[in-house]
């Protein structure tokens, strides 16, 4: 699938429909955003092509500064409005888009639903945010770096949250991320074209790490939570 995320002093929007359409080749089976709006997370989601994802924005202005935005190759579930990313915890305070698989996914599910916790979609990757749902506790890094070490399989995550506004944890095992630094924020994407429109100054990410953006600043962590540094790398060319 594709990812975007958005980070930044102007409208997210925008920057996470351009990107989704310059992935569109990684899938098409759904497409979705949230931004953070007024502390609220807004969602609009939709099977099919982007385009279907367009029309259905025309009726609203998502204006939110922070976005994360999603077009699916289904692998569990299939494809429809409901296992279209982003997924939501139950009161909608956590959304999160997933590049990947959960290998482990069933059995996290059947000890979530024994807590009590109600699924909207078939995919495992909503299986990734009602755990984080289960084990936040203040923090949400903290809370992220717990989720990773219960999960096996493949992912790049992007997640974002009312409880902690105004910025966009990412992490990554066998699937793409890229950080691009705008100047008036910072974005993430699966590929580097997605980035281009916006910026050449980029990070790459490694396996295990994750990184916390936010409008004018960026860190980045190890799978142990330990801070790491890292330094932009120039795309030398025009794709
Ligand atoms: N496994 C997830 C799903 O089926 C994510 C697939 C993707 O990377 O698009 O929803």
């Amino acid at each position: 699938c594709g990812i975007t995320a958005y980070c930044g002093k102007g409208e997210a929007l925008p920057f996470l429909m351009q990107g989704l359409s310059k992935l569109e080749y990684r899938g098409y089976d759904s497409a979705g955003v949230t931004t953070l709006e007024n502390n609220q997370l807004i969602t609009v989601k939709c099977k099919g092509r982007l385009e279907n994802l367009e029309n259905k924005l025309k009726n609203q202005h998502l204006s939110g500064h922070v976005g994360i935005g999603h077009t699916r190759w289904a692998t569990h579930g299939v494809p429809s409005n409901l296992n279209s990313h982003p997924h939501t915890n139950q009161d909608e305070t956590i959304a999160l888009v997933h590049n990947g698989i959960i290998e482990n996914y069933r059995e996290l599910k059947d000890e979530l639903l024994k807590k009590g916790y109600q699924f909207q979609s078939d995919t495992d990757s909503e299986v990734v945010v009602q755990l984080l749902d289960s084990l936040y506790d203040g923090n949400l890094l903290e809370a992220t770096q717990k989720v990773l070490a219960q999960i096996k399989g493949s992912y790049a995550l992007c997640i974002l949250s009312t409880l902690e506004p105004e910025h966009i944890i990412v992490a990554k095992k066998d699937s793409p991320l890229i950080i691009g630094k705008t100047k008036d924020g910072y974005v993430g994407a699966s590929d580097i074209p997605a980035l281009l429109e916006y910026t050449k100054e980029v990070y790459f990410l490694e396996d295990y790490e994750m990184a916390v953006l936010s409008t004018d600043h960026i860190s980045f962590y190890d799978q142990h939570g330990h801070p790491i540094e890292k330094q932009t790398t120039t795309i030398p060319y025009d794709l």
